[in-house]
């Protein structure tokens, strides 16, 4: 006999997917939405289908977005000939909230990972070796510093070296296996500037 109704199962079993709660976690947000108003459960389902829907990759910086372009390669101000690479919309929000980042960015969504079967054409790096044709100064590799993101900067640097183009890597600092979005802006700030060629 089944414990729960089965669409409380049901609901379990997705909230389980989602990343960070276990079994034990699913089960709790599982009965406080239960004890919600149902207008409120409504707004929360509705939200989550729209950004779904609506949410999609600038057509220039592949980022997060609600538009084609997103509103940082549509700022004129921001220099275009200094890309950022980063792994995701999240690491770029991070070094926007700086609020000292001139240039422009590139999400790879993700980074090369040998041992989860993750290789270079399952991130956008096809994408960012096109945007090179443009007119181009530098780009600084912002990926996380675990051995993901390492890969994936020793990867891209070596792809980019023959066309001339400046690579840096911003300074260690960022503490190894860090996640980059819990990194205050103050050591953020000093990465990019204490940046060094690769
Ligand atoms: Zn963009």
């Amino acid at each position: 006999m089944e414990v729960y109704s089965g669409y409380i199962s049901k609901l379990i079993d997705e909230l389980a997917k989602l990343p960070g709660i276990g079994s034990k976690s699913a089960g709790r947000l599982a009965f406080h939405l239960m004890n919600q108003p149902k207008e409120r459960i409504e707004r929360l389902a509705a939200a989550i289908v729209e950004a779904r829907t609506h949410v999609r990759h600038c057509e220039v910086c592949f980022t997060l977005t609600d538009r084609e372009i997103c509103p940082i390669c549509a700022n004129q101000r921001r220099d275009r000939a200094l890309i950022m690479v980063v792994e995701t919309t999240r690491d770029l929000a991070a070094y926007e909230k700086t609020g000292r980042y001139e240039g422009v960015y590139h999400v790879l969504h993700g980074a090369i990972s040998p041992m989860l079967g993750i290789g270079p054409a399952d991130i956008k790096l096809k994408e960012l070796i096109t945007r090179l044709e443009g007119e181009v100064n530098e780009v600084i590799i912002a990926t996380n510093s675990s051995l993901e993101g390492e890969t994936t900067a020793m990867y891209i640097s070596k792809l980019i070296k023959p066309t001339g183009i400046r690579v840096t890597r911003i300074a260690s600092g960022v503490p190894v296996g860090g996640d980059l979005e819990y990194i205050d802006e103050v050591t953020l700030l000093r990465a990019l500037e204490g940046r060094v060629e690769l």
